[in-house]
This record gives structure tokens, sequence and C-alpha cells, in this order.
């Protein structure tokens, strides 16, 4: 009896709660944080009115959160990075269909889903040492399987979400078969276990210790705008290759969000999104992290980012690397990439 009246007591409290729905707030769990952020939110707050709350987190403790709050979440909107994590919270059903003719005219469709969509995007560059590695010998992902390169590649974990993607989108284009060869290949030339992030590949590249890494373009650029004599000549050392341009075009990656199904504030959810999407908010959000807008028409001027010159970009759609999540684990797996 008393846990029948306790359960009476929820479903009112829910009711209560869908009712005031439309109150002019908006909880956004974020696992993006920069300088641009204030700017970015209070913007919004100044042309809807909606005040927004921040809950910020690093991406895979913010996803857990919102998994175990389940469907008491105040969460409206996830914002994260790299389309592995965006296809996961896909993938546990967290986030909600969003029909917004906006977004579909702004967002070009291979950057969105019917339930996530980017904002902005990277693209993961070869990054080689100019003294122990020749230009032409680092022109394509699949030369780094290259058994010239012994001894000579880099990498960070091959279960993080930027690999994961990157062997994603080999999957797509080429088929399991090649996906694992290059895998192995990769395997075969390291110079050391992965370790460490993009920067600390960068570096190890520079210093001489590998001769060839892959990094996201934002790693770069932070690196190339650094003022610390130390890192500035560090750069020197270090030549940045587009890859893949006579093929599919540089692998590219996004930020981006959804809105969560059991989201309170539905409404000020699809502002929000529709809000990242305009001119200024792309701008905000593509310059926190030296990163290119999704909208096609806005522009960046991002020095380090254009001085390492016009690229192709892979159009593979978003989806498709979500879908080969998983695939990609198994290859990293069974070729022992860890
Ligand atoms: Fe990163």
């Amino acid at each position: 009896m008393k846990l029948k009246s306790a359960l009476i007591a929820v479903s009112f409290a829910a009711l209560a709660s869908s009712a005031c729905a439309e109150d002019k707030i908006l909880n956004l769990y974020s696992a993006r944080h920069y300088q641009t952020d204030e700017a970015l939110y209070a913007n919004f707050t100044q042309q809807t009115g909606i005040k927004i709350n921040r809950i910020e987190g690093k991406e895979d403790e913010l996803l857990e959160r919102i998994k175990n709050e389940g469907s008491n979440s105040p969460a409206d909107i996830f914002l994260t990075v790299d389309a592995a994590r965006l296809a996961k919270a896909h993938e546990l059903g967290l986030f909600a269909p969003v029909a917004s003719k906006l977004l579909e005219t702004r967002l070009p469709a291979h950057l969105r889903t019917e339930d996530w969509f980017s904002f902005s995007t990277r693209a993961r560059v070869i990054v080689y040492n100019k003294g122990a590695v020749k230009p032409e010998d680092v022109q394509n992902y699949a030369d780094l399987a290259n058994p010239k390169l012994k001894g000579k590649f880099c990498s960070r974990s091959g279960s993080h979400p930027y690999n994961l993607s990157l062997m994603a989108s080999i999957i797509a284009h080429q088929g399991e078969a090649k996906a694992e060869e290059l895998a192995r290949g990769m395997v075969a030339n390291f110079a050391r276990s992965p370790k460490g992030g993009d920067t600390d590949q960068i570096k190890s590249v520079a210093v001489g210790e590998c001769g060839v890494t892959i990094s996201n373009t934002y790693y770069v650029a932070r690196l190339l705008r650094s003022t610390k004599p130390e890192e500035i000549k560090l750069m020197e050392k270090v030549g940045v290759i587009w890859p893949d341009q006579s093929g599919n075009g540089a692998h590219i990656n996004v930020s981006g969000g959804g809105m969560l199904k059991t989201a309170p504030h539905k409404e000020s959810a699809v502002k929000f999104l529709e809000y990242l999407s305009s001119d200024q908010a792309q701008r905000y959000f593509a310059d926190g992290n030296n990163e290119w807008p999704a909208v096609d028409s806005v522009k960046v001027a991002n020095p380090a980012l254009e001085s390492l010159g016009k690229f192709k970009a892979d159009k593979l759609p978003v989806k498709n690397l979500a879908m080969y999540q998983s695939k990609a684990q198994i290859i990293f797996d069974r070729v022992g990439f860890k």
C-alpha cells in the first residue's frame, strides 16, 4: 500500500514537471568547455530568455551519468565530441528524434542523423618528423602499414574514439579485410605501445622518439598557436599531411549533440540545437577548439588551420562512422592495437 502511494506521488511529480516543461530553462550536459563558451551561452539566453544550467564533465562520465539518472535525468541536451561517443548515446537510446527544418537546411546531410547533430568538424591528419620520414612515404592512412615505417609509428590507444572512428571510416570505404590489414600493419610498425593523447604523439614525433603519428587537427593547431618557445621549436621539426587526397579525403570527425528522450524542456532543447547552427554560434563553437563550423557558409579565420593548406575532406556520413564502431574495436582487439 505504501509502495502504491509512493508510485502515485511519483507520477504526480512527473506530471507536474511536464506541466512546467516550458519553463525558460535548459539543462545542458556538456563535455566541451572552452573560453568561447560564456559568449556562446550568454547569447542564447539573450536571444530566447532561456536560462542555461550547465553540467560539465568528461565525455564518458557524463554519458554514464545520464544513463544512471534514467527517466529522472534533468538533462535536456548532451553535447560531446566524436561520432563514436554520439553513436554510443544513440545506441543506448538516450536521444530523441528531432525534426527541425532549420537544422536540415543549415547542416549538411552527411553531418546529421535523425537524433544527433554535428556542430563542428575536425580532421585526423598524419604528422611526421621531417628529419626521419619522407613526406612521400606518408601520404595516405594505408601508408602507415608500410613495412618501410617499421619502428616509427606512434599512436594513442586503439580503444580511443578518435582511432575507432578512423578505423570505422576505413571499414566503410574499403571493407573489413582491408581495414584489418591496415591495423595489423600499424601494430607491426609501432615504435612503442600506444600511450598518451594526440599532443603527446606529436611531441614524441618532434623529438624523434617516433617518426610518424596521427592526430586530430585541433591538437596540431593548438601547438602551432603556442607561444611557448619550446613548443614553437618542436613544431618546426614536424610536417603535417592531409591523408588520402587522391582517394576519399581526410577522415573527418565532429563535435555535436542531441536532445535527450527524457528532456524536461524539449522546446528549449530544440531551440538550443537550432541556435547552435546559427552563424554566430557556429563561429564560437568552432573557434573554441580550433575546429571548422559544420555549416558550410560560415567561415572562421584560424591562421594555424589555414597554414596547413586546403584539403579534400571525406564526406562519409557520420551515421556510417557510427555504424562500424564495434567492428573497428573487434579489429583493433584482434590485431593487438591496444
Ligand atoms: Fe580531443
